[in-house]
């Protein structure tokens, strides 16, 4: 895994944390995975900060779920008074839960004419996973077909029907044959062609089209945003197959890319499905997705939907603080201005650098490169680790991704400001010096 713990520098851990890794060890079993050659432990989040039990902070460069910043008090406010006063489920008429998905639905433009809002509507899950699958569900009742295409190192959640499309799990966890993998939209990579190619291969199997499923940044591909609008040919040849479009934002949503709230609306397209997650809550479990009603009409009618806890009273209580903090604090075009500032600041300091390469990005989300020193620059996933753990012990936090671990990944809580940036640049400086 990238940035995994694999216990090599056990030794040099404190023994308190020697033992919890243990414990978690036996408890827990072998699934799961600790980031960093040093794990850390954290008692408290504020703002774009975590604080370890010395009271140490850490900056955090990595964690998107935390949106609005960790323990916002508006979210947690919000939250305490509706837990406090009523949670039961979408069986139950409650205002909320429409308020919000009308709400919800007027910052999105999907469908064939992008007029969102008013026609489109919204179903509600509690994780990224369960959005994707329900999609999927709904994508194949709407096209009769089962045939889906994602990118080379795709993730789409942990459901049997998303492991076997997320080529990101790696070898021992295989594709179904009714999934083609398409190269990631790097430079030189004609993936409208790629993907035409792989919906005619599963007509060649008997299968056809039901969705192209992509994360509108392909982050697990390595941060692939540019050029924007490159993907809107492919929604062209996706419709012409009978498939449906299926825009996952469980990255990219929310306002990440700065310039718009949707990274799907930075290519200028208007797809059928568009499923969220991860910072819709700033940490609660709400999810979900919004598609064209033609589209859920038939399914809405023949299978009946109920999610226990998704859209319960109090997630969609924090969903909507988090709305009233992106909008009252600007955290989008804190995004664009940032992560301009980081990404030029960055692309300098690569300019510099022999073990930094491309930098990408979109607002705050960037995926900085790392090369061997030397002509041509090998991508170096060891490299890259090296860099993750030199931050980490530096106290700000980042992880990696791409198909080689190879790319740095930054995506910051949104109220990252530029004195942040600055935190973040200086430690890596002084990590890149250090480790070659
Ligand atoms: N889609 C994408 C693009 C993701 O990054 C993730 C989570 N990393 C998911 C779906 C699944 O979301 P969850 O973990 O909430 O099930």
């Amino acid at each position: 895994m990238v940035n995994g713990y694999d216990g090599s520098r056990a030794a040099e851990l404190p023994p308190a944390t020697r033992e919890l890794i243990a414990r978690r060890e036996r408890a827990l079993g072998g699934a799961y995975r600790l980031f960093y050659d040093q794990p850390v432990s954290f008692v408290m989040g504020a703002g774009v900060y975590l604080y370890d039990a010395d009271g140490n902070a850490y900056l955090d460069a990595y964690n998107n779920v935390p949106s609005v910043g960790h323990s916002h008090p508006h979210v947690t406010e919000t939250v305490a008074k509706q837990l406090g006063t009523l949670n039961t489920h979408t069986r139950y008429l409650t205002d909320g839960l429409v308020a919000y998905a009308e709400r919800l639905l007027a910052t999105h433009t999907v469908g064939a004419d992008g007029s969102g809002g008013s026609v489109a509507q919204a179903m509600f899950t509690c994780t990224g996973s369960e959005a994707n699958d329900l999609a999927l569900r709904i994508a194949r009742h709407y096209t009769g077909a089962t045939g889906v295409v994602v990118t080379a190192n795709a993730y789409h959640g942990v459901t049997a029907a998303l492991a076997e499309l997320s080529p990101s799990l790696g070898p021992g966890v295989p594709l179904g044959s009714h999934v083609r993998v398409v190269p990631a939209p790097a430079p030189g990579v004609n993936f409208t062609a790629a993907v035409a190619w792989a919906i005619s291969d599963l007509e060649r199997h008997g299968l056809r089209l039901a969705a192209f499923l992509a994360d509108s940044l392909f982050s697990s591909d390595g941060v692939l945003p540019d050029p924007a609008g490159f993907l809107a040919p492919v929604t062209e040849i996706v419709h012409a197959a009978g498939g449906l479009y299926i825009a996952d934002e469980v990255q990219s949503g929310f306002g990440r890319t700065g310039t718009h709230m949707w990274g799907y609306q930075r290519h200028g397209i208007a797809p059928d499905i568009v499923t969220m997650g991860k910072p819709m809550g700033n940490g609660l479990p709400i999810a979900g997705l919004v598609a064209r009603p033609d589209v859920t009409e038939s399914f809405g009618r023949q299978a009946r939907y109920f999610n226990t806890f998704g859209g319960n009273p109090v997630c969609v209580a924090a969903a909507s603080a988090v709305l009233d903090v992106l909008e009252t604090e600007g955290l989008p075009a804190n995004a664009a201005a940032t992560g301009a500032y980081l990404k030029d600041a960055a692309t300098r300091l690569a300019d510099l650098s022999p073990v930094l390469g491309d930098i990408r990005g979109a607002g705050l989300y960037l995926g900085i490169d790392v090369i061997a020193p030397g002509t041509p620059g090998d991508p170096s996933g060891k490299l890259a680790a090296a860099i993750v753990n030199g931050m980490r012990d530096r106290r700000v936090l980042i992880s990696a991704t791409g198909p080689q671990g190879n790319v740095l990944k930054v995506r910051p809580p949104l109220p990252f400001a530029r004195e942040h940036a600055d935190q973040f640049l200086t430690a890596l400086q002084e990590t890149i010096e250090a480790v070659h």
